[in-house]
């Protein structure tokens, strides 16, 4: 699928659709506004559309007013959503449905463990947790294995089932495999503050909204797999996925608005555009916003010429 028929753009466009999904912690970040640009680019190199989609549900961290600065953030980079905006924090009905189908079938179960019990377990069974990693979940609750045992329930997990290894094909990293049952466990799909998960809340909107490539950053990678297992489970299709390169802070580390990144400076946006298109590899570019954006978008269609990766798969043993 080449950049150059545009009636082949035309007709590949209608089976594209992108999203980007900023949560509203802040601001916009150097770091943010290339996962932005990059899942546009990619949604126009296509002719495809391109949501944005605000992941409001872990509301403690989010911050009041984060929403609407990130859109005309957006705005000023030239980067409109086609379609109107969704809020994740009014979409609850939708992701309960899922759990309670998750439910019925017997992939989720209620969890009664606090973080410091699961602590107490890992230790006790002699596991310590690497830094930096979240504890992989032993299991406790887990039905056949004496579940609550009287204890009240907390959260609700995912059940990872036997064959947990996930093979995938990401579209800038290439292959990529995750043992999720060894490595993550089995995750909170609702947490014991109530409030919804990513994990479970990101499958049911990427699904809800034909989402067919997910473009974001690679701090994300490794919740791929998770999000595939969910989809399989919900009987939801699985889209490509491409994971683009992080700004790093000066200190090596990834910028994020958790470790204090500097919002954009958007007094000259195609300045900000020439930094986040650098970190894709794109090349220079000046103009108003609309030229460089459009240059921008025909380099990146003359780079799409693979084939869609191949559909992941659970392996067997
Ligand atoms: N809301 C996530 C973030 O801001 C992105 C989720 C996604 O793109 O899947 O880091």
């Amino acid at each position: 699928m080449g950049g150059s028929d545009p009636r082949q753009r035309r007709s590949v466009g209608v089976l594209y659709r992108g999203r980007f999904a900023p949560s509203p912690t802040g601001p916009l970040h150097a770091g943010s506004l290339v996962a932005a640009l990059a899942s546009w680019l990619d949604a126009r190199a296509h002719g495809g559309a391109w949501l944005v989609r605000i992941e409001d549900v872990d509301t403690p961290r989010c911050v009041p007013g984060a929403d609407r600065l990130i859109l005309d953030q957006l705005a000023t980079c030239g980067l409109h959503s086609d379609e109107p905006v969704v809020w994740q924090s009014q979409r609850g009905a939708l992701y309960q449905q899922a759990l309670d189908r998750l439910i019925a079938t017997g992939q989720a179960y209620p969890c009664a463990c606090s973080r410091k019990d699961i602590e107490a377990t890992l230790t006790a069974q002699g596991l310590v947790r690497e830094r930096h990693h979240a504890a992989v979940y032993p299991g406790t609750c887990r039905p056949g294995r004496g579940g609550l045992r009287g204890r009240t329930a907390r959260a609700w997990r995912f059940l990872v089932p036997t064959h947990s290894t996930v093979d995938w094909t990401d579209q800038q990293l290439g292959p990529q495999t995750q043992d999720v049952g060894t490595e993550v466990g089995d995750f909170v799909l609702k947490r014991a503050d109530g409030l919804w998960a990513y994990q479970l809340a990101v499958v049911v909107d990427d699904a809800a909204q034909g989402i067919t490539h997910v473009v974001r950053g690679a701090d994300l990678t490794d919740n791929t797999p998770r999000q595939i297992l969910l989809q399989r489970a919900l009987g939801l299709p699985t889209p490509a996925y491409r994971h683009t390169p992080l700004v790093l802070g000066a200190n090596g580390e990834k910028l994020s608005k958790q470790n204090g990144a500097l919002a954009l400076d958007l007094s000259d946006p195609v300045d900000a555009l020439n930094r986040a298109a650098a970190t894709l590899g794109l090349p220079p570019a000046s103009g108003s916003v609309q030229d460089v954006l459009a240059g921008w978008t025909r380099a990146w269609a003359s780079t799409i010429s693979a084939p869609p990766p191949a559909a992941p798969h659970i392996a067997t043993p």
